[in-house]
Formats: structure tokens, C-alpha cells, sequence
């Protein structure tokens, strides 16, 4: 069985990759180019597809950025780790649509080569507040994927119901601790393997991490 996965360079989709080869006999992996700062992450998803033989694409989907001018993630001129004031409940690093956009286009691209698993790093554990992280959206968008598409795909969400500190322990069970810890790329300010150490997505990280090692360490 073949299956796609859509790849970022971050912890997550990377940690999901190999999950992805452990359970399928050929893996493809795309990865999308959608205005974000740092487009190193996209870079990371090339190597290590490169070095696990694993066929990796790449999309330009940069009108991503073009219709959400007021986030940070995509518009260099903001403060990344800035509240947003107002009525909006998202931080400014949501983009919006983006996993809607991600999951469609992959579904196309899935169908084009006779492909039926996608697998997404998307979790609603560690509350990020994104909606188009959570599980009633995946199997909402699965459902309509399959009509839109007379198909019978099959979202896989693996960190679904894992909070960080689960996604190292199953990196760690498919030995893939340390590519994940110093070859990913999450930290909003652009910074490899253990990042800038205060962004919010560096804090989560090394939160979890820390209660992942902690959690060996006891019970040796
Ligand atoms: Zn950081």
C-alpha cells in the first residue's frame, strides 16, 4: 500500500513520515511553499526524503499569504510572537485555511498516482487553538474530500490525541529521536533542531521533551 505525507520539516509531520515507512510499503511525501518566513523547513523535508528514498515534491502555494496579510507566519514585517488585540481568538501565527488548502491539494495530488492514505501531522492534544487542527475538521474534510473526488481516501492524523511529550516517546520508538530533534525545523524564528528557546513553538517543544527525558530518567 502506498500512502502521502504532507511534510512541513517540523517536528510533527517529520515525526509522522517515519511512522508513515514503518506501515506502508512505498511512502511519497509533498510539502508546500505557502509564503511561510522560513522556507528552510522545505529545504529539511528535501533531505531527509532525500536520504530515507522517499519521492518528494514540492508545491507554490504562496496566494496562502496573499489572503491573510494580518498573519505573522507568513508576513515578515510582524512581530511573530505579538498578542493579537481585537475580537480575533487566534495568535497572529494562524493561517488560515492553511491544513484545508494542504489536505485538499494533497488529495488531488494523491489521486494523480493512485494513492489513497494521506497522512497529516495535525493534533488537537497540545491546544494550539487552530481549528483546522482538530479531529471533527480531518474527518469532516475526509468525508467531503471523498465526494468531491468520487474516492476513498483515508485521513491519518497519528498525533491526533498526542500531546508533545508523546510525539518524542513515539519518535524515540521508531528511532528517530535525535533526526527529529536536531534536523526539524519548528521555531518560528527560523532556528534548526532545538531552536531560539522562547518562541511559543520552541516552549512546546522543549516542554515536552524535557517531561519525555524526565520521564526516562525516572524510571531507570
Ligand atoms: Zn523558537
Amino acid at each position: 500500500m502506498n500512502a502521502l505525507v504532507v511534510l512541513s520539516g517540523g517536528q510533527d509531520s517529520t515525526t509522522c513520515l517515519y511512522w508513515a515507512l514503518r506501515r506502508f510499503d512505498e511512502v511519497r511525501a509533498l510539502s508546500f511553499r505557502y509564503g511561510q518566513r522560513h522556507i528552510r523547513e522545505t529545504e529539511i523535508a528535501r533531505e531527509l526524503c532525500a536520504e530515507a528514498g522517499v519521492p518528494w515534491e514540492c508545491m507554490d502555494i504562496s496566494f496562502i499569504a496573499q489572503l491573510s496579510p494580518a498573519c505573522s507566519l507568513t508576513n515578515p514585517q510582524l512581530d511573530i510572537e505579538e498578542e493579537k488585540g481585537g475580537d480575533d481568538p487566534y495568535p497572529t501565527t494562524f493561517v488560515p485555511g492553511r491544513n484545508l488548502f494542504f489536505l485538499s491539494i494533497a488529495a488531488v495530488y494523491a489521486r494523480n498516482h493512485g494513492i489513497l492514505d494521506i497522512i497529516t501531522g495535525v493534533g488537537q492534544a497540545d491546544f494550539s487553538g487552530y481549528p483546522d487542527c482538530r479531529d471533527s475538521f480531518v474527518k469532516s474534510l475526509n468525508v467531503t474530500l471523498n465526494l468531491a473526488l468520487d474516492g476513498q481516501f483515508r485521513l491519518h492524523t497519528p498525533l491526533m490525541w498526542r500531546d508533545k511529550r508523546q510525539t518524542w516517546a513515539l519518535a524515540d520508538e521508531l528511532g528517530v529521536l535525535d533526526t527529529i530533534r536536531h534536523r526539524t525545523l519548528t521555531c518560528y524564528n527560523g532556528v534548526v533542531g532545538d531552536g531560539c528557546g522562547h518562541c511559543p513553538a520552541c516552549r512546546l517543544r522543549r516542554e515536552g521533551l524535557d517531561k519525555y527525558l524526565g520521564g526516562i530518567k525516572d524510571n531507570e
